[in-house]
């Protein structure tokens, strides 16, 4: 695998995009705590809203490694404005592809183009990594369905148009597209976020809203392990290239900040014990991306492996990155610890990225299960 396979225009344009319209507009959208509509609307004209989907869907019809490259290049400058793609691409915009009827796909270009924004809605107040237990529950009510229950940490669930919400039921648990305006939604801000401040996170009651027959995603019974399964690993993908993007600009501006900085007569890039901390962060940079770069190939390929590839780069991209952004702070000395430096917002957007779509304890625990099987002796033929 390349290090940096990014030579494909989009790659390039995204880089370019985000150094020209995301980095200005980071430290406000961190400060205001809300995503402005510019942004939006910039990030759409560039069809790097859903940059997977199809291009006549208003996407770029990005390959994997393509589109992970373009998620690190726009994670880099912001995690909130990463997070638009997390959620409308990987999590909303990519389960719709594959499991929506052809009425659910009638969204795509609304939500390509920032003009409908959606929201993934499956964790609790009081179910997180179990997600099967959530208690939130469908009806049958007729033709269709009533949803009533609490969902918690709902990305752009403040502002979000659709939401893909996952109940559960006689048939067990699933996944619903519903409208906001759909009668019984409460949405409600949730505040004093460590990181991803300008994703409008949310509270949500449902009191027994009604959807139609024909606002489920996939069948019936099916949101375990196909149709939010496959969102969360889509979702995972995505974050990993976060990661990455994190551990990117924290080695970037750690290097910049050591030669600037003098201290005893000389840059504290010359000081060993501060070169260490490059070194760290430039290793784990490189190995992290590699991972990310692997998953994406095995994802093109439709390898099976490709999932617990994934969880591998989110769990190890994550974990670096929380490294990374804890040294660039390190490296800052007391201006790091002041949000006029923005090493402060990579450390606490890096601690997001250990946490959503699947803790790192959790995926942890998946991986080693599938070592686990793996090693397993399978029973020899003929034996019983
Ligand atoms: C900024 C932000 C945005 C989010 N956006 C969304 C969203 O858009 N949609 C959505 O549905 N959810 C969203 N979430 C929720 C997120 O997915 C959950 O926070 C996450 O899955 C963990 O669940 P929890 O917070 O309930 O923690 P818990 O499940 O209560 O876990 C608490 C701790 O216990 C550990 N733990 C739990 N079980 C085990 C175990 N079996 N073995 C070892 N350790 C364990 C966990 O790793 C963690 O460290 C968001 C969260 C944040 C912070």
């Amino acid at each position: 695998v390349t290090q940096d396979t990014g030579t494909s225009v989009a790659v390039e344009r995204a880089r370019r995009f985000a150094d020209d319209v995301v980095r200005p507009a980071a430290a406000t959208i961190d400060a205001e705590g809300r995503m402005p509509r510019e942004v939006m609307e910039a990030m759409a004209a560039e069809g790097l809203i859903c940059p997977s989907l199809p291009k006549q869907l208003g996407g770029h019809g990005l390959n994997p490694v393509d589109a992970g490259l373009v998620t690190e290049a726009i994670g880099r400058a912001c995690c909130s404005t990463r997070t638009i793609m997390t959620i409308q691409d990987a999590l909303v915009g990519q389960t719709l592809m594959r499991w929506g009827s052809e009425t659910h796909q009638r969204h795509l270009p609304d939500i390509a183009a920032g003009r409908r924004l959606a929201a993934f809605a499956l964790t609790e107040p009081e179910v997180g990594s179990d997600a099967r237990g959530i208690t939130t529950r469908y009806e049958a009510d007729g033709a269709g369905f009533r949803l009533s229950g609490r969902k918690k940490w709902i990305t752009f669930g403040g502002i979000a148009d659709l939401f893909l919400v996952v109940a559960t039921g006689d048939d067990g648990p699933s996944v619903f597209l519903m409208e906001r305006d759909a009668g019984g939604l409460v949405t409600e801000p949730m505040e004093g976020l460590i990181g991803n401040r300008g994703t409008h996170v949310a509270e949500i009651r449902l009191d027994a809203t009604p959807v139609v027959a024909g606002s489920v995603v996939g069948r019936l019974g099916g949101a375990f392990p196909f149709v939010a399964g496959s969102a969360l690993d889509n979702g995972r993908y995505s974050v990993a290239w976060g990661g990455v993007g994190i551990i990117a600009e924290a080695t970037d501006l750690m290097c910049r900040r050591a030669l600037e900085r003098h201290q005893f007569g000389a840059p504290i890039a010359d000081h060993q014990l501060i070169r260490g901390l490059i070194g760290d962060a430039k290793t784990s940079l490189h190995a992290s991306r590699a991972l990310c770069l692997r998953a994406g190939e095995l994802r093109a390929a439709k390898n099976p492996q490709a999932v617990v590839e994934t969880t591998m780069a989110k769990v190890f991209a994550s974990r670096a990155a929380n490294r990374a952004a804890a040294d660039a702070v390190q490296v800052f000395g007391g201006d790091g610890c002041s949000s006029r430096f923005p090493v402060e917002r990579l450390l606490r957007e890096a601690k997001i990225v250990e946490i959503i779509e699947g803790t790192t304890q959790i995926l942890t625990s998946e991986i080693a299960k599938n070592a686990l099987r793996e090693a397993a002796p399978r029973p020899r033929p003929g034996k019983r």
